[in-house]
């Protein structure tokens, strides 16, 4: 496949923007995705739903610093500005009185206090959290639901340095379309698996499914449970500290459960938010009729959200209609429509939906920060500092290690 100066592996966000920034600079590169699409994550489609559905990313977190919110803007997508202030909230099939829905927002704030002021040496989430309904179900919004990890899997150091993501933006085109159009003019090499790379020559050598790129360096922005699983083997083996670094780096899951809802809003209103907290954390977050759309979509996340995956389409679509059932009844079932069920933990080339570090961990991310040898550099929404685990932060992350890489070829 030639010869480049820098050969960027995975044509996700942080990819495409950091084979951007080496167009930009005018030097030679070459992009290898070992999917048949570009986007990774970010992949929006129809086929389901008749209209774009975000089966990854779709917030645009952060739209005060995320470049794709202005790039939305610029393509006049729809954009609905979305508060995530909890609309509805039951406890098991118990609608929460108002004074428990305030004491969950009051919960909110307390979290916030207790991360701030935490400086124990236990670095679990779950050491923060009182047993109230309230702490646990705020806990369950931004844990779970956001993190993708349950509370005791995750570090509190990680939580605390992710940022604030307000202002957060629906799009009803899609944001894994709006990435596809950012990525769209750039070459890439499709269905084409990076094997192996070797490190001991001058530059590196990739091995892909279709043949070897010779490069002066290597961005790679596969994500850590890809290299964790040795999907690309590096030859000499890395440094132990780097092979930790993956492993420290877990996936969390986040998996979306969108059931069709037909001829009814059960009463509620489009973009509302509404959480069911059961016992034994098989808790489920709903995103309700976003755009006005026949949509109900639900979110599980952390453990359970794994346990859905193994258990299967079929099951988890039956979960969501039995928790909707149990709220709105049984007449439920006859507005259901289509429905379908992500799993990210199948994508063999992504395994997971973001990274989140294990409790005392949290340093892993600096050790992938930094170059190996000045010829392998990693990218990615798990390097991407405050805005880690989102699409923006990936890009970010991406131009960043770009312009790294450029004033290291010189
Ligand atoms: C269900 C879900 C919901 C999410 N919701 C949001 C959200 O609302 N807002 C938000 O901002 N973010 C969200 N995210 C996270 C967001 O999608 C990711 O942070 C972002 O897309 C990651 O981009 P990336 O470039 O780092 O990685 P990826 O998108 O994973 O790109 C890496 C690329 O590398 C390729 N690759 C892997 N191995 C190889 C190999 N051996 N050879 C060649 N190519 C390889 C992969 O195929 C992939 O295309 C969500 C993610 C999921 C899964």
């Amino acid at each position: 496949m030639g010869d480049v100066d820098v050969v960027i592996v995975g044509a996700g966000s942080a990819g495409l923007s950091a084979a951007k920034a080496v167009r930009a600079a005018g030097r030679s590169f070459i992009v290898v995705e070992a999917m048949d699409r570009i986007g990774g994550r970010a992949w929006t489609t129809s086929d389901d739903f008749g209209v774009p559905f975000d089966i990854g990313c779709a917030w645009l977190h952060a739209g005060d610093r995320n470049p794709y919110y202005a790039d939305a803007q610029a393509a006049k997508w729809t954009l609905y500005h979305h508060d995530m202030n909890l609309d509805h909230l039951y406890y098991g099939n118990r609608k929460a009185s108002e004074e428990e829905e305030a004491e969950v927002r009051k919960a909110d704030g307390t979290l916030s206090q207790l991360l701030e002021s935490h400086s124990s040496d236990d670095d679990r989430l779950s050491s923060l959290l009182a047993k109230g309904h309230a702490v646990r179900a705020a806990a369950t919004f931004s844990g779970p639901m956001d993190f993708g990890k349950d509370d005791d899997e995750i570090s509190i150091a990680d939580f605390r340095a992710a940022a604030d993501l307000d202002p957060n933006y629906f799009t009803k085109e899609g944001f894994g379309a709006l990435v596809a159009q950012f990525g769209a003019d750039v070459p890439v090499e499709l269905s084409a698996p990076v094997t192996k790379i070797r490190w001991d020559l001058p530059g590196v050598a990739v091995e892909t499914a279709k043949g070897t790129i010779r490069a002066k360096a290597a961005i790679v922005t596969a994500s850590p449970a890809v290299l964790a699983y040795e999907e690309i083997a590096f030859d000499p083996a890395l440094p132990d500290a780097y092979e930790e670094a993956f492993f420290d780096l877990p996936m969390g899951m986040l998996t979306k459960i969108p059931i069709e809802i037909k001829d009814t809003r059960l009463g509620l209103a489009a973009f509302d938010d509404l959480l069911i907290e059961r016992h034994a954390r098989h808790d489920i977050f709903f995103l309700c009729f976003p755009f006005d759309l026949d949509l109900m979509v639900g979110f599980v996340g952390g453990d359970f959200a794994w346990e859905m995956s193994v258990a299967g389409e079929a099951a988890g679509v039956d979960f969501v209609v039995d928790r909707l059932c149990s709220i709105f009844g049984s007449d439920v079932k006859m507005h259901v429509g289509r429905s379908m069920m992500t799993n990210w933990g199948a994508e063999k080339y992504v395994r997971g939906a973001y990274a989140a570090a294990r409790p005392g961990k949290a340093k892993a991310r600096e050790t992938l920060s930094r170059p190996l040898a000045d010829r392998i550099w990693f990218a990615g929404e798990h390097l991407a500092g405050p805005l880690i685990q989102t699409c923006g932060g990936a890009r970010l992350s991406g131009e960043a290690v770009a312009r790294e890489v450029l004033r290291t070829l010189g």
